[in-house]
């Protein structure tokens, strides 16, 4: 199949081209010819599988030759993703004369005002930063004619569910409507029925599924033992390695003391400005630091194909987060590793876990790698039943451990 087949108009066609994607993906060559047709539309998505181009590339197609104007919405939870969403679809649409904007929170209104004034066919929206703009009139949704919840369950999870009704109101009667998701909670298919009751739905592999180029493994930990094993299971990483951690408080400390330890390493999270955030993105992409240190918040929209393992240091709240977290990693069918260090009073949270990745794990069943314990007695890994890879033998010797099994 190719994107040709799928009905985009040739400077569409030629915008992708100069990206460099040669065929679809699954859920584009899915979703494409559905909102070419005008049809609403539901994407549940897994993590990586291309679904900005999915509904970028024929809405872009879609406005191509139209009026000018604010045409199409898309909505998005975070900063991170406001700007990586709009980078891909202003390369998608280098060639057909559209302008794509972006507003989002943490810099000065009146610059994103500015590139309104000059033409905005496109926008790309964080919630707030949104309402703002449309309060103080900056901006108008009355010639919407296609909106684009993105990361819905996301907006849930970060509370902006009151937001986007305030917008969706704001939008005119007549419109095509598109969702995309990785998970499906019932918060979200509330917000479905009120406003895209008749969305078709376009579901890639199962609802909530990690892609299953991805290697899941489980060590016991327990909790002082944590930074010791992760560190020196760091050392023996040459590639991009994406570190999660629960709270904002603990993934700056967590940076430092890898920084300090020699890695090369820095963190992101909330607290952090727009630009700082920025600069450690850019930094990371481009491979300068090789480690990140993330909140689920921060890291959502990190755009970063080349990630080789993703760690929980702390283990995510909810099933739905350790599926965005190791979907990171073993994006657009890469293979990637996702290793989580789980503390005795994490346990029940991995169990439901390795229930849900039982039998999509593609581990080969060998053992898991042993991280050496730096002391004398002192405990530092044990691998849970979940996922295996070829061993590395200890650098040191230290404390018998065992593992836990792989599922
Ligand atoms: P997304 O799920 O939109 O974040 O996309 C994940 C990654 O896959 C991004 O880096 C895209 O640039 C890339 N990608 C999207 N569609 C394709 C395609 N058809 N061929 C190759 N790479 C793609």
């Amino acid at each position: 199949m190719t994107f040709a087949s799928l009905g985009l108009c040739e400077p569409i066609l030629k915008g992708v081209r100069d990206v460099g994607y040669t065929e679809p993906t699954d859920i584009q060559a899915h979703a494409i010819p559905k909102i070419l047709q005008g049809l609403d539309l539901i994407g549940l998505g897994q993590t990586g599988s291309g679904k900005t181009a999915a509904f970028g590339l024929p809405i872009l197609h879609r406005l191509t030759g139209g009026e000018p104007g604010l045409r199409g919405l898309i909505v998005v939870p975070t900063r991170e993703l406001c700007v990586q969403v709009a980078e891909n679809l202003r390369l998608y649409a280098a060639y057909s004369g559209l302008k794509v904007c972006t507003a989002f929170g943490g810099v000065d209104m009146s610059i994103q005002e500015s590139a309104f004034k000059r033409g905005c066919d496109v926008l790309v929206a964080c919630p707030g930063r949104l309402i703002d703009h449309l309060e103080r009139r900056n901006l108008t949704l009355a010639k919407v004619q296609v909106v684009v919840l993105d990361e819905s369950d996301r907006m849930l999870d970060m509370g902006f569910m009151p937001q986007i009704r305030r917008i969706f109101v704001r939008l005119p009667q007549e419109r095509q409507n598109l969702m995309f998701s990785a998970t499906m909670p019932k918060e979200v298919e509330s917000l479905v029925g009120d406003f895209l009751p008749n969305a078709e739905r376009v579901q890639i592999g199962s609802r909530s599924q990690a892609p299953a180029t991805i290697h899941h493994r489980f060590v016991a930990v327990s909790v002082v033992d944590k930074h010791d094993l992760l560190e020196r299971l760091l050392v023996n990483e040459h590639g991009k390695v994406l570190i999660f951690v629960n709270k904002k408080i603990g993934c700056e400390k967590l940076g430092n003391i890898l920084k300090r330890s020699g890695l090369p390493a820095d963190s992101i999270h909330g607290d952090k400005g727009a630009e700082q955030r920025h600069m450690v993105l850019q930094a990371f992409s481009r491979g300068k630091t090789r480690i990140l240190i993330a909140t689920d918040v921060a890291a959502r929209g990190i755009d970063v194909d080349d990630i080789d393992l993703v760690v929980n240091h702390d283990f995510p709240l909810a099933l739905e987060d350790y599926i965005h977290r190791s979907g990171r990693t073993g994006r657009a069918g890469r293979q990637g590793r996702a290793i989580s260090l789980v503390a005795p009073s994490e346990r029940h949270l991995y169990e439901a876990v390795r229930r849900h990745l039982k039998g999509e794990a593609p581990g080969d069943g060998g053992p898991p790698p042993r991280p050496a314990a730096r002391g004398r007695g002192r405990s530092s890994g044990t691998a849970l039943r979940g996922g295996s890879s070829r061993g590395r033998r200890p650098r040191s010797g230290g404390a018998s451990r065992s593992m836990l099994a792989a599922s």
